[in-house]
């Protein structure tokens, strides 16, 4: 066997290992395994690529692994928990940016030696959009997740993005009929860089999560065009399957919002606390209780429902909350979690908080199945939530409408933990902690569930 037939062979293999694992993560019981597979899986297609000389020297790729695993270490120990989701979305914008780099090397190269053709070029300028899409949209991202820049204001938003992207039309036509002027290529990722950033920075309120997931999907799309540039079957597969496990997230996420992505991406969006007053929504209206008084309740209660929200991930409250569980369990009493498919602030964000503090799958009830037996709940806990349990949802206009909620405010008693009467993401009051059967325990998530457990106890 050829040393071309053993690369294109370990290709072949790290391929279907990353099929296997994306299987396995779509069941949590297969999870781990299922990342362990996709893990083997680079492995191989890393050391194959290292076997194969022609792409770079060894000394260039020690120069860039020695960075990369710099920079790596450097954020794993920097980065608090609570930013993972602002650290994804950069991964995401430098998965972009790698892509149109990569794409431009090969493609100006291809030209000089004149071996561009109608194939290599439209993937180079497919590599350029939407790299260049992916990377300043995924800035504006992060800055937004990390609430320290809210991107730009952009006037008649809907207008300028179509504008952009005939734009870039234009400029990716130009790049096919005059494959040696370098002019277009740079042009065209320009326009797809503002693009990014227009597209990006109108998206606010609650419909972020669409925005994560489909960067996601286009890191992976633009990874897959670059495939095509430098002629790599795993490259193409590897970002083809990015970009439509991202898509299919995509579409998760819009339903879950009950939008559609067109709507998310070009209409205006109603800005934060349009024509709501937290005054009129709270003055003397919110009833505050006691850890004491909260025990007493779960005390005599049946079934209880804990709905986590970011908070939780904030206060790092999930083993504390396994703790309360556990007691209320021995007390007898039934205890479910209700899951929104957005809360925190990535996909999947509750899952995989309460699963390191090893709570039981089966306790983790999506929204569909646990609405309807909120009726039958004593006590409802809203645990560092705020949006998606935002009764506001349910009327005709503002940020969140017609977002599904969970319906915790028809449960017997609903108790709001969390420290303030602040608002969440999407920046609106929230009528719940105001309502006739709502208390809230004020203080971090963390400590109140660890307050509430040791009164329990004491009983
Ligand atoms: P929210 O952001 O609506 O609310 C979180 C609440 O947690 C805040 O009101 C805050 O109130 C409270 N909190 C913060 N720190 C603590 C703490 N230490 N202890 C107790 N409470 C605390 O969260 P939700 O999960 O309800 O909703 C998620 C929002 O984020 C949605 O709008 C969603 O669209 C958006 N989003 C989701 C993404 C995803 O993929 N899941 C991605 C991007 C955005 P206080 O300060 O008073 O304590």
């Amino acid at each position: 066997m050829s040393s071309e037939d053993l690369i294109g062979l370990g290709y072949v293999v790290a391929a279907i290992l990353f099929i296997l694992g994306l299987k396995g993560l779509g069941k949590p019981r297969t999870a781990v395994r299922g990342n362990q597979l996709g893990a083997t899986g680079m492995l191989i297609a890393v050391l194959v690529t290292l076997a194969d000389r022609d792409i770079v020297s060894f000394w260039q790729l020690a120069v860039g692994v020695a960075i990369g695993t710099g920079i790596g270490v450097l954020l794993a120990l920097r980065v608090e928990m609570t930013s993972m989701p602002q650290l994804v979305a950069l991964f995401n914008g430098f998965g972009g940016l790698a892509s149109v780099l990569v794409g431009a090397a090969s493609f100006f190269e291809a030209v000089g030696r004149g071996q561009d053709d109608l194939q290599l070029t439209v993937a180079a300028a497919l590599t350029a959009f939407i790299g260049a899409v992916t990377f300043t949209g995924s800035i504006i991202a992060f800055t937004k997740l990390q609430e320290s820049w809210d991107g730009i204001v952009v006037p008649a938003a809907p207008i300028v993005n179509v504008a952009l992207v005939v734009v870039s039309i234009v400029f990716g036509a130009l790049m096919v009929s005059d494959p040696d002027e370098r002019l277009w290529f740079w042009l065209l990722v320009a326009t797809a860089s503002v693009l990014g950033v227009t597209v990006t920075s109108p998206i606010g309120g609650a419909d972020m999560p669409v925005v994560i997931a489909l960067l996601n999907s286009l890191s992976g799309l633009a990874a897959s065009a670059a495939g095509f540039v430098l002629d790599n079957a795993l490259l193409i597969i590897a970002g083809a399957l990015v970009g439509a496990s991202g898509l299919i997230l995509t579409a998760i996420m819009t339903k879950a919002m009950n939008r559609t992505l067109v709507n998310v991406l070009f209409s205006e969006a109603p800005t934060a606390g349009d024509g709501v007053d937290a005054d009129s929504v709270y003055a003397g209206k919110v009833t505050s209780t006691s850890a004491d008084e909260v025990a007493m309740l779960l005390d005599t209660a049946e079934r209880v429902a804990i709905v986590p929200g970011y908070g939780l991930a904030v206060a790092q409250a999930q083993h504390a909350v396994r703790d309360l569980t556990r007691v209320l369990e021995e007390n007898g009493t039934e205890v479910v979690f209700g899951i929104h498919p957005v809360a925190g602030r990535m996909p999947g964000h509750m899952n995989v908080l309460l699963a390191e503090a090893e709570i039981d799958y089966g306790a983790l009830i999506e929204m569909d199945v646990i609405n309807p037996t909120f009726d039958q709940t004593d006590v409802a806990i809203v645990l560092g939530a705020n949006d998606v349990v935002n009764p506001v949802a349910r009327e005709a206009e503002g940020p969140i409408a017609g977002m599904p909620i969970l319906d915790v405010d028809r449960a017997r008693v609903v108790v709001v933990i969390k420290r303030s009467l602040s608002p969440g993401f999407a920046g609106i009051p929230n009528p719940l902690f105001a309502a006739d059967n709502a208390m809230m325990l004020y203080g971090d998530g963390k400590a109140a569930v660890v307050d509430i457990t040791k009164s329990l106890a004491e009983m």
